[in-house]
């Protein structure tokens, strides 16, 4: 779990530096104090019940005047988050982080639901299965990833209001890389929603990447004679810090939908006739609506989101594809699509404001024929879909709010590609061959929809979508 790192000899003693205030950003400047203190050579060690006295000891003993600092030459790597844990105590809940390098951190809250945010400069994870939370104190769970290129972030999920106190930053020592420590307090819900919300600079970078997602693309030439290829726009959910559904043999939701959206968009592409595009082609996170800009500014004639699902029963499998509608067809696809509209609070996205999660999707009359022309190619896809894997038994086409379909004027379709819960499922989702199988389906059910006497079948809906 650990990376390799130095162990220094002669631990120096630690100067806490005070780091961070909520939405500020300082950098953890760290002070060497020299010393013949309580920690000598050779020490082992202490195992991860009493990191939490030791730290204690360590914030004790930071009384001796920091001095100047000392500052190691920065690695051209990127710095290692090495560890994290959560400490319950009675008055407090305690997270550290250990890290290799010094790096800039901030933290910030958000409500509804109320989560902690820290947010740092891209960093390496080297962290397997961290200890998890007993899920009774404030700390409900948490979660780590890029959240956007260049930023790393801890989501920490709350069970009741905390106030963070500043995070206190303890230099290597034991064998232990450098440790941020954050404090958290019970307070009252009314004081944590006073402070909550992104902080100021973050919601202009953030509503600014929205504004350039959201911006035209630039016009196409117009060859003389050329057809104009149809747009699909292929939706890989969740990524970085939101993986989704981890799968009963390990594998995970955003890594299994990137690979497939990148074999279905070869496939499309082999074919000549389409222009496609991707919400995202690396493991980042994308907020929901974001995606929905996306494939409206390629103003595109088809967009495809691929997920992947999982069940409490392990014995539901296959594969089934989702339209817009505003109830669920039934309470399976509602219940899913609360689940995957969860992204954007997963991520640590301020929901305040206009956000679209919270308010219930009201379809127009506009919007009814785009739905209809998505249950159309829905059941395109199922159909494709059946040749290349198997297809949830009962209704395969179904329809809920799914906040990653609402374009009004976009045709789109959200495919579960099977159950990450199911042995059989997750075990071919991992295998090449299913893979490029189903992507070559989903191109076929593309190349159908688009086919001349395709805009004669009569549109088939699933129950609730298209009344
Ligand atoms: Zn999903």
């Amino acid at each position: 779990m650990l990376a390799n790192r130095t162990v220094r000899p002669f631990a120096p003693l630690v100067g806490v530096v005070r780091a961070m205030r909520r939405g500020t950003l300082i950098a953890i400047g760290i002070c060497l104090a020299a010393s013949g203190s309580a920690v000598g050579q050779g020490q082992v060690p202490p195992s991860s019940e009493n990191v939490d006295d030791m730290i204690s000891k360590v914030l004790e003993q930071d009384q001796a005047t920091p001095q100047p600092g000392v500052s190691s030459p920065k690695p051209s790597a990127l710095p290692v988050v090495m560890g994290a844990r959560i400490g319950e105590h009675e008055d407090r809940t305690r997270f550290v982080v250990e890290l290799s390098d010094p790096i800039n951190l901030r933290s910030f809250t958000l409500n509804n639901p109320n989560r902690v945010v820290i947010d740092m400069p891209a960093v390496a994870w080297h962290l397997s299965g961290p200890p998890r939370p007993s899920g009774f104190g404030a700390v409900k769970s948490y979660r780590y990833g890029l959240f956007r290129p260049g930023n790393s972030r801890f989501v920490i999920d709350l069970n009741q209001p905390v106030s963070v106190a500043d995070a206190l930053v303890i230099p290597p020592q034991d064998g232990y890389g450098y440790r941020v420590v954050i404090d958290l307090f019970p307070t009252t819900q009314a004081k944590f929603d006073q402070t909550a919300g992104w902080p100021a600079d973050l919601k202009a970078r953030e509503s600014a990447a929205e504004r350039v997602a959201s911006l035209p693309p630039a016009p196409p030439t117009v060859l003389p004679h050329a057809v104009a290829k149809k747009v699909i726009v292929l939706d890989p959910g969740h990524g970085g810090i939101d993986s989704g559904t981890n799968g009963v043999n390990g594998l995970q939701e955003k890594d299994l939908v990137l690979d497939e959206a990148m074999r279905v968009a070869r496939a499309l592409q082999r074919r000549g006739d389409y222009t496609v595009h991707l919400t995202r082609d690396s493991d980042v996170y994308i907020p929901l609506g974001e995606r929905v800009s996306i494939g409206r500014s390629w103003h595109a004639d088809l967009f495809i989101s691929l997920h992947a699902d999982s069940n409490p029963d392990a014995g539901v499998s296959g594969a089934s594809v989702y339209t817009l509608s505003e109830k669920g067809s039934d309470k399976e696809a509602a219940r899913l699509a609360r689940e995957e509209n969860q992204s954007d609070v997963i991520a640590g996205v301020d929901l305040a404001g206009e956000n679209s999660q919270v308010a219930p999707i009201l379809i127009d009359l506009a919007q009814r024929d785009t739905i209809n022309r998505s249950s159309r190619f829905a059941q395109t896809v199922v159909t494709e879909l059946s040749s290349a894997t198997d297809i949830l038994s009962r209704q395969p086409h179904r329809s809920a709010a799914f906040v990653v379909l609402k374009a009004p004027d976009v045709p789109a379709v959200l495919i579960e590609l099977g159950y990450l819960s199911n042995t059989e499922d997750a075990g071919q989702m991992n295998t090449s061959r299913w893979r490029d199988g189903v992507a070559e389906a989903i191109a076929s059910a593309v190349d159908r929809h688009f086919a001349p006497q395709a805009a004669v079948d009569p549109p088939g809906g699933p129950n609730g979508a298209s009344e």
